[in-house]
């Protein structure tokens, strides 16, 4: 009898996982459960009057090579594309207009000196008040703090209000006072404790590099960034094909898991009838607060740790306008918006001036995302108020004319988990606790990294560790 490993979650990290223990494990028999009836999770490419939309990530970092390298497996290598290497960089608002970021500040922190000290965005005290950051001594205590009050502690309120805050509001629609710097960045932490300085950190680094190019592009190192060519449904799809007849169950959502004897599982379908299915090991690759519920009987402890990790929602809203009625020279691939501005729009990313073949030619397309952490409640408006807050705000912003010619919007609901203060603690407590568990695991952005290459990694390791668990276990039966 072939041993089945069942893996609940049909996004990129179940599908990643089942995947690669096809790969370590073709002797065993791999059933995907999905709740719905689409595979990819969050994650979905829609093509439309011409137009390629995303309604989630709509591209990955490339600093860790596990997506790359999966696209390569899968004989995806040929459709990975770049970003346009013209407009690579990004603004912000700053007092209703549009500002470049500063180039070489990524993210967090400046990577040169001159472009911060030129720039319109920061008053002459904040840029003063930034520059000290670079004899702040170093932090005593090693616990985990808010990314705001890292930042406010090294370089001033000023620039984490004018800078860090949208950038890092963009990437995890988060709430800096309660985002964990040693979650979501641990190399800056890291770089005060070595070097006493991030601003001296970077220096030494640049110093380190010689003669190379020096970062140009402001908010993001924009060319270590990858999509494909037919958007990222390309990869789930090809994933999902990879996967032998039959193991791909649909319309399948998980209510329990629940141990058995000999390491083994019952998986209870919440459908009508309340199916059961057995399995010698799971990977739960769903989010966690629905990962939580599921094992509520089977470690009260995993359950509870993963109820406290939270999600924020946020609305995709797509709009493309004729580019000659566009004033704004669109000389970057979008912008961010404080907080402080006060305004409805947390980013807007100009899609089809990143990457080719996303609009007909003479048309621009551009996504803006609502929400997030901090402005949830804007999220109860009908989806055509939505729409036109969208509109509204990137009229003003860049000056356009006239309406756009497509409109679309997805809501991601309870989409994006939060790494709050003291994340990494409450995952290396549900990894302990897995111990007891070896033919259970874990995967997704819930964990150690929300962008598509972490999910992509978290889903293979956990298919590694089933497949050891399931031939230790064997090797036990042989022995025994
Ligand atoms: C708006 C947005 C923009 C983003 N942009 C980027 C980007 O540009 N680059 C980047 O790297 N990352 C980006 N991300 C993050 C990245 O896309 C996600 O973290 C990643 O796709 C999550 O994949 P996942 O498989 O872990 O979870 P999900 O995609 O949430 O998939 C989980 C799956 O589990 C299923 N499920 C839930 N409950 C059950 C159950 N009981 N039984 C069975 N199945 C169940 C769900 O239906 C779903 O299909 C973005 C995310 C969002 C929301």
């Amino acid at each position: 009898m072939r041993q089945r490993v069942a893996i609940i979650g049909g996004g990129i990290t179940g599908l990643a996982a089942a995947h690669h223990l096809c790969e370590v494990a073709p002797q065993l028999d791999v059933v995907l459960l999905e709740a719905t009836s689409r595979l990819g999770g969050v994650i979905q490419t829609t093509k439309k009057d011409g137009f390629l939309v995303e309604s989630a990530a709509d591209n990955f970092i490339t600093t860790s090579p596990v997506a790359i390298n999966l696209c390569q497996r899968l004989g995806l290598g040929d459709e990975l594309i770049g970003t346009n290497p013209q407009g690579r960089g990004a603004m912000v608002v700053c007092k209703g207009k549009l500002e470049p970021i500063p180039a070489g500040f990524l993210v967090m922190a400046p990577s040169r000196i001159w472009p911060i000290l030129t720039t319109r965005i920061l008053s002459s005290v904040g840029k003063l008040r930034a520059g000290l950051e670079y004899f702040i001594p170093k932090r005593k205590q090693l616990d985990d703090e808010s990314l705001k009050a890292f930042v406010c502690r090294r370089f001033g309120y000023e620039m984490f209000e004018r800078l860090v805050q949208p950038l890092v509001g963009g990437i995890y629609t988060a709430d800096p006072s309660r985002l964990s710097i040693a979650a979501t960045m641990p190399r800056f932490p890291q770089m005060e404790q070595q070097h006493g300085s991030l601003l001296r950190a970077m220096m030494r680094q640049r110093r380190e590099a010689g003669q190379a190019k020096p970062e140009n592009s402001g908010g993001a190192r924009y060319s270590q960034f990858m999509t494909l060519r037919g958007g990222m449904s390309t990869l789930t799809s090809a994933l999902a094909n990879s996967l032998p007849a039959g193991a791909i169950h649909r319309n399948s959502p998980v209510c329990a898991i629940v141990p058995e004897e000999q390491g083994r599982w019952s998986i209870r379908l919440a459908k009508g009838n309340q199916q059961w299915l057995d399995a010698d090991a799971v990977i739960v690759a769903s989010p966690a607060n629905h990962a939580a519920s599921m094992l509520a009987s089977t470690d009260k402890s995993i359950s509870e740790t993963l109820g406290q990790i939270e999600y924020a929602s946020c609305g995709v809203v797509s709009l493309a306008y004729r580019r000659d009625q566009i004033k704004h020279k669109l000389n970057t691939f979008g912008f961010v918006v404080p907080l402080a501005e006060h305004r409805l729009i947390l980013s807007c990313s100009f899609s089809s001036l990143k990457y080719p073949d996303r609009a007909p030619d003479e048309l621009v397309l551009m996504r803006v995302f609502i929400g997030g952490a901090c402005q949830g409640g804007l999220l109860q408006l009908p989806r055509e108020q939505l729409i036109q807050l969208a509109e509204r705000e990137l009229t003003e912003l860049l000056d356009i004319s006239q309406p756009p010619v497509f409109r679309d919007l997805t809501m991601q609901l309870q989409a994006m988990p939060q790494y709050h203060v003291g994340h990494c603690e409450r995952v290396e407590l549900v990894e302990k606790r897995l111990a007891s568990h070896p033919t259970l695991a874990l995967a997704g952005s819930a964990l150690r990294g929300v962008g598509v290459p972490g999910c992509i990694e978290s889903g293979e390791k956990a298919a590694e560790r089933i497949a050891n668990a399931l031939a230790a276990s064997n090797c036990e039966v042989c022995h025994s």
